[in-house]
């Protein structure tokens, strides 16, 4: 049998990136030879084994056809006369689609050193299409190595176009979408993830609601970048400027959600925008079955981001609900992930990804007022109960009230 490296640990060496899990593919094996020599089998539709010492994937050479709808419906062939290029064929980019031996030999029947060079990422066969899953990893892709100048081929986009227009896209699980919709977001420029979604128009099949955000215009004083959808691609990019982690980008994507429903004759104005959005926010959240961590959030501060952005002019009967609301006594986590989100709302307007957002601070500061309450005089006074709760309210209104005031003095 031969062994080789596939995969993205080959593309990384060869762009000089680190490389951090290895794929690697044996030709001319058996199954049982595997099980002899130790490998621990894992795969359920077709054969991976794990390393018995590396724990490293390796799978028999296959070649796969399509048969069906979706995922499911693929025939996997692996047997010791696949060769290692029929094995490349089946894979998603060309650049993907290399292999290298132990002496660093490598194998590339598709050119994917070309591409590289080149930039670009191009699918290997017309085969590339029997997967609606690769929509998304090429549009991840794009989206990881932007930064290195690399673009789709056009060729590969307008098959990505086709793909999408088969009505292929809605055979996907929530569950194997969500895993390159996190790891995108992730990235260093989740936004390029969403343009190429949007450039193919998976993002209308995929997130109608995002798609919808393109076009609609926001008052100019507050948006200078003035349309919706490229508002909500640079707080996108904000938060992975900031190094925000997933909660907080899913909700930088959903939080203006409700823009998208205004009528016509109301533009630029959008009222009431955040509670609209609530049913939007909730119905992206429940098709791709976010973490409920990414639910919750999303649709927090879907709901709140517009008082975070008046924090200082909030009441503070307006300011004690915002944190009952959020529960910031049990969840301080959370509330100072809804702070950064509504930040790099604030942060994901053209021209003013500098400004400063003194409401974060003052936000931080009224949830330590209303946290420094202490519940035990409360209870030494006899308070019991649903009265022991309003008491507790009415002494953080107090606090409140003390902070408000020294803030403004
Ligand atoms: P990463 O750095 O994200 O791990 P990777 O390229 O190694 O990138 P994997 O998901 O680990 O991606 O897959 C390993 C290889 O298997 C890919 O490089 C590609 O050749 C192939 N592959 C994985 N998923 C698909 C798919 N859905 N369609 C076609 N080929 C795929
Ligand atoms: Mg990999």
């Amino acid at each position: 049998m031969q062994i080789y490296k596939v995969g993205g640990a080959v593309r990384d060496r060869l762009l000089g990136k680190p490389v951090t899990d290895i794929d690697w593919v044996v030709v001319g094996a058996t199954t049982e030879e595997m099980l002899a020599k130790g490998f621990r089998p894992v795969g359920a539709d077709f054969p991976v084994f794990l390393h018995p010492k590396s724990g490293e994937e390796y799978a028999l050479a296959r070649t796969e056809r399509k048969n069906g709808r979706g995922y499911g419906g693929f025939i996997f062939h692996a047997s010791p006369d696949v060769t290692l290029e029929e094995d490349l064929i089946r894979r998603d980019l060309t650049i993907n689609a290399m292999a290298e031996d132990d002496q660093q030999n490598l194998t590339d029947p598709y050119h994917g050193q070309r591409d590289l060079e080149a930039r670009l990422l191009r699918h290997v066969s017309p085969a590339f299409a029997e997967d609606p899953l690769r929509v998304l990893r090429v549009a991840r892709f794009a989206a990881r190595y932007a930064e290195l100048g690399f673009t789709v081929a056009p060729e590969t986009l307008e098959l990505m176009r086709q793909l999408t227009e088969s009505g292929e896209l809605e055979a996907l699980t929530p569950e194997r979408s969500w895993k390159e919709i996190a790891r995108a977001l992730m990235e260093d420029q989740p936004q390029v993830f969403i343009k190429v979604l949007r450039e193919c128009g998976a993002l209308k099949v995929l997130m109608p609601e995002v798609d919808a955000l393109f076009g609609v215009p926001q008052p100019e004083a507050h948006h200078p970048e003035i349309d919706t959808g490229v508002h909500t691609l640079s707080v996108l990019e904000q938060a992975a400027l900031h190094k925000q982690p997933l909660t907080v980008r899913w909700a930088c994507l959903l939080h203006d959600l409700g823009k998208g429903l205004t009528p016509e004759e109301e533009w630029p104005r959008h009222i009431a925008h955040e509670h609209k959005g609530l049913k939007l926010i909730k119905a992206v959240n429940e098709r791709f079955k976010a973490p409920k961590d990414c639910q919750e959030l999303a649709l927090l501060v879907g709901e709140y981001h517009t008082h975070s952005h008046r924090a200082l002019e909030l009441k503070p009967s307006t300011l004690l609900e915002l944190l009952q609301n959020f529960d910031v006594y049990r969840r301080p986590q959370r509330f100072e992930e809804f702070i950064a989100a509504c930040e790099m709302d604030a942060r994901g307007r053209k021209g003013l990804e500098q400004r400063s957002y003194p409401q974060a601070d003052y936000l931080r500061g009224a949830a330590t007022a209303a946290r420094s309450v202490a519940v035990q005089p409360l209870l030494e006074k006899g308070f019991k109960g649903p009265e022991l709760g309003e008491a507790i309210k009415g002494e953080r209104l107090k606090a409140l009230k003390g902070y408000k005031e020294a803030a403004s003095a």
